[in-house]
């Protein structure tokens, strides 16, 4: 998948990309600014999925990059809920509690895994 340019909140997609516009009133059924404008399809606020279909988003580049201690932090708050979901009811469901197990061990694995600093 080709990666999305991201928009920052403050910039207008017709003045970052005219071409990418344009394709974007061409989806929505055109421009009649010349009827009145400015028309319905230019005015209306850009939606994410819209800006996705012409190679744009608004959200930022996320950092994928997790430390350590973040991680550990992240399996210590899990395993909280683990051990506390274990004396309250309702119980968690199954696939949850399934979900929490696996989880805790791809962090565990992540934690002591020697590539990451
Ligand atoms: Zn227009």
């Amino acid at each position: 998948m080709e990666k999305l340019k991201h928009l920052p909140d403050d910039e207008c997609l017709m003045d970052v990309d005219e071409q990418a516009w344009e394709i974007l009133l061409e989806k929505r059924g055109g421009c009649s600014c010349s009827m009145c404008a400015p028309c319905f399809n230019c005015s209306e606020p850009i939606s994410e999925e819209e800006l996705n279909d012409v190679g744009y988003t608004y959200e930022k580049e996320r950092l994928t990059v997790m430390t350590k201690r973040e991680s550990l932090e992240i399996l210590l708050l899990l395993s909280s809920i683990e051990a506390w979901s274990l004396n309250t009811t309702p119980l968690l469901p199954d696939y949850l509690h399934e979900e929490l197990s696996e989880k805790k061990e791809q962090l565990t694995n992540f934690i002591l895994s020697e590539e990451q600093k």
